[in-house]
């Protein structure tokens, strides 16, 4: 029977190891498959940008009718930080997937250092930015490969370095395998915090000028989101960032703060000057920190 015990080990291993790699395919194929809703224009110019600023000017866009995004500007100069916070489904993933352009505004303009990103190859635009989605897609396999997937020709050192601004260094050496732990199907053996930590090391590795957070609402401890906050302050230094955000204690930091409200920008400032001002921001902070100390 022992004899017999250890093949049949073997062979649930490779069948378990085969089964994850074919969910891997089938999910890329899913994306794949997907037919894009915008596609370059003629005449699009594909100019390198190394540094720049994001400018929404009069933003308005609608899904199906439904009018989500109205009238939104604010601009995030060289090099700030701007968090965009509200209700939930106020449009603030909007406005990111807006940036990338999975869908193209109905009115107003977006900009990259004053050019139109509809004049820009999607290829260029989407090579300038750097995002920390809200839901981390893992791959099945070692945790250098997952943050290598950043940029999948970086050196070894360059991925160290990622490893190393997005805090994770410590977390990797204290696993027995290091590097090369198995994340599982989808990241499953990883916390919500540490597959945040992982996107932003990819972002970090990406080396694109604007970095783009938007945040995960899944409720995290104080120490993991700690953990991110020094993550994404050290991953933002030198960047042009925008940070969607759903704890406000993450932005605190932010050179100025959007807030949205049905669609609309209702308050613009700095931490302290939203607090005194004592509307939604202050509303929104007050609640936040009720739900914290009765936790
Ligand atoms: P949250 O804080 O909950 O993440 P949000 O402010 O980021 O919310 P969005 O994700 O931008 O909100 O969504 C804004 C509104 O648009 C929501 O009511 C949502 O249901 C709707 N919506 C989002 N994506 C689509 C879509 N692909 N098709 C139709 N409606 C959508």
């Amino acid at each position: 029977m022992m004899q017999l015990f250890i093949p049949l080990n073997f062979l649930g291993f490779v069948y378990r190891e085969i089964r994850g790699a074919l969910a891997n395919i089938e999910r890329m194929f899913d994306i794949l498959d997907k037919q894009p809703k915008v596609v370059d224009t003629e005449g699009v110019h594909t100019k390198e940008v190394n540094v720049g600023s994001l400018k929404f000017e009069e933003v308005s866009f609608q899904y199906n009718d439904r009018p989500i995004l109205q009238g939104v500007s604010f601009e995030v100069p060289l090099g700030k930080k701007v968090a965009v916070v509200g209700d939930s489904g106020a449009g603030k993933s909007t406005l990111i997937k807006l940036l990338f352009r999975f869908y193209d505004v109905d009115r107003g303009c977006i900009s990259i250092n004053g050019q139109n990103i509809k004049a820009m190859s999607l290829q260029s635009l989407r090579r300038l930015i750097a995002i920390v989605p809200q839901d981390t897609v893992l791959f099945n396999d070692t945790l250098y490969a997952n943050i290598r997937y950043g940029r999948p020709e970086a050196t070894q050192q360059q991925i160290e370095h990622a490893a190393k601004v997005a805090h994770l260094t410590e977390f990797i050496e204290s696993l027995p395998d290091k590097w090369q732990t198995k994340v599982g199907e989808r990241g499953l053996k990883l916390s919500g915090g540490e597959k945040q930590r992982v996107s932003i090391a990819r972002a970090v590795l990406k080396s694109a000028p604007f970095l783009v957070f938007d945040e995960a609402t899944s409720s995290l401890d104080s120490r993991s989101e700690q953990a991110i906050l020094n993550a994404l302050r050290d991953a933002a230094k030198g960047h042009t960032s925008l940070v969607v955000a759903h704890r406000l204690s993450t932005i605190i930091d932010a050179d100025m703060i959007v807030v949205l409200s049905q669609g609309k920008v209702v308050e613009t400032g700095h931490h302290t000057q939203l607090i005194n001002a004592g509307g939604l921001y202050s509303h929104l902070w007050r609640i936040q920190n009720e739900q914290s100390t009765t936790n």
